[in-house]
């Protein structure tokens, strides 16, 4: 009984029964794992060929020997295309692996079974079959028809182009190494076997397809307990990470860059010339210049941010994550910094917080943020500040005449001729209606009573188009200044107020200024 194909027939068992001990696992995580569907279909499949393989050569007639040949047909024609769709969903490609797909996949071999079941009608599988008798074992030899060579093409052909798309993957994604070299065995090992069978060099022609076989499915086995081949499924990962709005990045541990996203590569451009292989804070040493920003990217804490303002065409705003990635013992393996755009977030905030010391009609201060700016110039530095407070004349009029509409329009109006007589330190704010407050720093008081005037010659001889006509406006000004009164800024304010006050009563579209003791008419 120490027969080699009594061994044959012990080895394949233990494969079969591996086989089918791999279908359930299969089965059971089949709503886990991706690709376990099909790979518990593929080692369904492995299970018939393997047993029915090992009752041929236990068979005692032709007969049986022709039904058990048969029998492994069901699931011998599978094993190929089943292969390669587990491949096409491992590489990303699963939109190729619809149910309707599949069938495709699937009418050869579905043919070949239906032909070789039917085979004494047509011979179209195997030609004719004979019977020699090998250590006591009768043993089937086959004459190969037309469509075993279809069969076998379509199965060749299969593995091929799913070792072509392990290939493929391999290239782009290195880290898949260990996985990719089990499905490639797993696929190699069974094409190579029937070469060398087809060369007719097997010991009494006995097919050791089966007996590879149980290599094959032990390394399935380990694969899937040891790697968790299907578990980080790289599509699914992949297709998170390529979806992701926010940008990342992936460092090893010596802060290279080993794979970012594409949303990285749009907020970062230069990616596309130095991107993966180079060191992180090369790649932005180059773009930002801001020292805080790269030693945060050196900094190996785990769980920290950085808001980064970056300039490009216009600013950019990003909230930067940096944390440790680890490997399965605990160890960190490298770093991932995810970017979120928060431009616009940031751009309503500072519009929000914009509005509540920016008058919104004329776009300068508004009056309490103009008397908190104008108190802390004061407080800093009170010599030879002047304090302006104007209003518009007879603006009733204008409202009433030409409408609220063109009311504001004149606000507007004067507001950007006063600003051509302004500088960088001037402050500029709407008092109340049509009132409006100037603090003028280091100006001595016959500059600051000069400029007023500017200003209100300027008014007097511009004037802006509304659909009908040209509408021009006067204002009447009030000046205080810190050499005739105290520093004291609702004193400023105070007697500017008078000063404006005796302007209006004097027939307004005129200056009068504080002297301390008096107001007088300012005149050039
Ligand atoms: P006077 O020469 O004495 O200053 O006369 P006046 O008509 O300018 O004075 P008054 O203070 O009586 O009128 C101010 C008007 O300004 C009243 C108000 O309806 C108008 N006003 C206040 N704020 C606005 C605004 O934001 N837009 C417009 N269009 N009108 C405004
Ligand atoms: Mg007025
Ligand atoms: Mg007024």
């Amino acid at each position: 009984m120490d027969s080699i194909v009594l061994h044959f027939i012990v080895i394949m068992s233990v494969s079969g029964i591996l086989s089918v001990i791999l279908s359930i696992i299969a089965h059971a995580n089949r709503h886990r794992y991706i690709g376990c569907q099909l790979f518990m279909y593929m080692s369904g499949a492995t299970a018939i060929y393997i047993f029915g393989h090992t009752f041929e050569l236990l068979a005692r007639t032709p007969q049986e020997i022709t039904f058990w040949v048969s029998f492994q047909y069901i699931g011998l024609p599978f094993i190929a295309p089943f292969s390669l769709m587990i491949v096409l969903q491992f590489t990303g490609f699963h939109q190729y692996v619809t149910k309707r797909r599949v069938i495709l996949f699937l009418l050869i071999p579905i043919l070949t079974t239906i032909l070789v079941f039917t085979n004494s009608f047509h011979s179209l599988f195997y030609r004719s079959i004979t019977m020699n008798t090998v250590d006591g074992f009768l043993l089937a030899d086959f004459t190969i028809g037309y469509w075993y060579i279809i069969h076998g093409v379509y199965t060749f052909g299969c593995s091929m182009l799913a070792i072509f798309m392990l290939l493929w993957f391999l290239r782009v994604k290195r880290e898949y190494l260990k996985q990719v070299l089990i499905l490639l065995v797993g696929i190699l090992l069974p094409i190579t076997t029937s070469f060398i069978y087809l060369l007719g060099v097997t010991p009494f022609h006995i097919d050791p397809v089966p007996v590879v076989m149980f290599l094959t499915n032990a390394l399935y086995l380990w694969a899937i307990m040891s790697f968790h081949l299907f578990k980080l499924s790289p599509i699914a990962m992949e297709r998170v990470f390529e979806h992701m709005s926010e940008g990342v990045l992936l460092l090893d541990r010596y802060r290279t860059l080993i794979d970012y996203n594409p949303a990285a590569a749009l907020i970062i451009p230069v990616l596309a010339k130095k991107g993966i292989g180079y060191k992180i804070d090369d790649i932005f040493s180059g773009i930002i210049k801001e020292p805080a920003f790269i030693q945060w990217l050196r900094s190996p804490q785990d769980h920290s941010q950085y808001d980064l303002m970056w300039e490009k065409e216009q600013p950019f705003y990003y909230h930067l994550t940096a944390s440790s990635l680890f490997n399965r013992r605990g160890e960190v393996e490298g770093r991932q910094i995810v970017i979120s755009d928060v431009t616009e977030q940031r751009l309503l905030q500072e519009e929000l917080e914009r509005r509540a010391y920016i008058d919104g009609l004329t776009n300068i201060f508004n009056r309490s943020s103009f008397i908190e700016r104008t108190q802390m110039l004061l407080e800093e530095d009170a010599q030879d500040t002047a304090i302006l407070l104007f209003d518009i004349d007879f603006f009733k009029q204008i409202n009433d005449t030409h409408g609220h509409h063109i009311g504001d329009e004149a606000l507007r109006h004067v507001v950007s001729i006063c600003q051509q007589h302004l500088k960088m330190d001037d402050l500029f704010g709407r008092y109340g209606g049509e009132e409006f407050a100037i603090c003028l720093p280091h100006h001595s008081f016959e500059e600051a009573c000069h400029i007023a005037e500017q200003m209100r010659h300027s008014f007097e001889v511009s004037f802006f188009q509304t659909d009908e006509k040209k509408v021009r406006v006067t204002a009447s000004f009030g000046v205080a200044h810190t050499a005739n009164d105290p520093s004291i800024l609702e004193t400023l304010l105070f007697e500017a107020d008078q000063a404006l006050y005796m302007s209006k009563r004097q027939g307004r579209n005129r200056i009068y200024a504080s002297t301390g003791s008096d107001y007088m008419l300012y005149q050039k």
